[in-house]
């Protein structure tokens, strides 16, 4: 069965829900905003109709002023109140669509038996009801057309009955009645499907813009991050640093530990790039695992890594433990070289420390560690240096 492109989109899902239960929801504030405005104006324009029917209809006069004021003023106090339950903004809707139609049904009593001679040109202010349900209140088409059919039945059921009525008094009226109640039928299904794409086309930005916020974050996070080993990249340290030491707290101090693996090159050579590769990252997971959780640990180059520490407590002593404790994890790995004079893999590590301060410059503290590494590398190997300009008493070489 063919079905309009609106109601095909109103039965899609968004998730767990159909797209209409959503757009009513999403939208519900906002169309119970105007529901509120537009009653409000809608009701003072009916009930100051009074005036206009004490002026034409002299003979029915009582009649207006009690059925409005006994019929439609309560049934209106009433949709204020049904307005704040919590229902779906559909049935408010479709409420304020039925209130409409009594009004309609009761304006037409009133008109019924009025001999005055202006009965039939005020007659034609009925066809006003078929433009409030359509297009005035705009609720959705489905109701729009229930109700607009529904007055126009009552307009056209009433006419018959009224005083002086011919088919030529009829016809005019249809001539002006008929395409009142096609176009604007026509006009509020415009509404209805326009307001419902811009939703869906906010539904699906909305998405996209979840997404790309989404893989950003995700791009942002392997920008940060070195393919082979996990650990961050120099990136990384660059933005970590700056953090650090843009937020310098009292007394608070950091090291930084220079790790290089003894003779890397002829382990290359010798088990292969592959081989290489997996004691990368065996290497790496070792110095992880001897770091606290808030270290910063990052491939610096090819076989070098940096660790960032930063502690209110840091002495040298402090930095030579951490640079120990990855050395002997490290060590601990077992992995096997015969091309080192130590027959397994091995590092070497060069550690600075200093009070966290606004003038740190990251390339200096690069430039203080790389010395001590060098010093201990030049010393041996499987070694670590510490260099604060202070002498650090603690015993520099350890054997495996
Ligand atoms: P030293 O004890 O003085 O540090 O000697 P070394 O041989 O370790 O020093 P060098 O810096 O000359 O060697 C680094 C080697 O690291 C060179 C290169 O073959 C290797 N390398 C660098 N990046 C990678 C990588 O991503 N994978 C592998 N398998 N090897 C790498
Ligand atoms: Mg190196
Ligand atoms: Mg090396």
């Amino acid at each position: 069965m063919y079905r309009l492109d609106y109601f095909q989109q109103l039965s899609q899902r968004i998730g767990n829900v159909t797209v209409r239960e959503q757009y009513d929801l999403d939208r519900h504030d906002e169309r119970l905003r105007s529901l509120f405005v537009l009653t409000t104006v809608l009701a003072l324009f009916y009930f100051s109709y009074t005036f206009v029917d004490i002026f034409l209809l002299r003979d029915v006069t009582f009649r207006s002023v009690l059925l409005r004021a006994l019929v439609v003023g309560p049934i209106t106090v009433f949709l204020f109140f049904y307005y704040k339950r919590p229902v779906s903004i559909r049935r408010k809707e479709l409420a304020g669509v039925l209130v409409v139609c009594m009004g309609t049904v009761v304006w037409c009593a009133v008109l019924l038996g009025s001999s005055a001679p202006g009965v039939l040109d005020y007659f034609y202010a009925g066809l006003v009801f078929i433009l409030v349900i359509t297009i005035v209140i705009t609720p959705p088409f489905e109701y729009s057309v229930y109700g607009s059919l529904f007055v126009f039945a009552c307009l056209y059921t009433t006419i018959w009955f009224l005083e002086g009525v011919d088919s030529h008094y009829i016809l005019n009226h249809l001539a002006l009645g008929l395409p009142t109640f096609v176009l604007t039928l026509i006009a509020n299904y415009r509404f209805s499907a326009e307001s419902l794409r811009l939703y869906m086309a906010k539904v699906h930005a909305d998405r996209l813009g979840e997404t790309l916020s989404m893989q950003n974050a995700e791009l942002e996070k392997i920008s940060r991050l070195d393919p082979l080993t996990g650990l961050a990249n120099r990136r990384a340290l660059v933005h970590y640093a700056t953090m650090l030491f843009k937020q310098p707290t009292a007394h608070k101090r950091f090291a930084v530990v220079i790790v290089d693996i003894d003779y890397f090159k002829p382990f290359n050579d010798h088990y292969g790039h592959a081989e290489g590769d997996n004691c990368l990252q065996a290497v790496a997971s070792a110095i992880r695992s001897a770091c606290s959780p808030e270290d910063l640990v990052c491939r610096f180059g090819g076989e070098e890594f940096l660790v960032l520490h930063s502690d209110s407590h840091l002495s040298a002593h402090g930095a030579w433990s951490l640079a120990e404790h990855i050395r002997s994890k490290v060590a601990n790995l077992e992995i096997a070289h015969q091309k080192s004079p130590l027959g397994q893999v091995t590092i070497s590590a060069g550690g600075y420390t200093a009070p966290v301060d606004t003038h740190t410059k990251l390339d200096e503290i690069i430039i203080a560690a790389d010395s001590a590494l060098y010093e201990a590398k030049r010393e041996g190997r499987n070694q670590v240096r510490i260099s604060d300009h202070t002498p650090v008493d603690v015993p520099y070489q350890r054997r495996l």
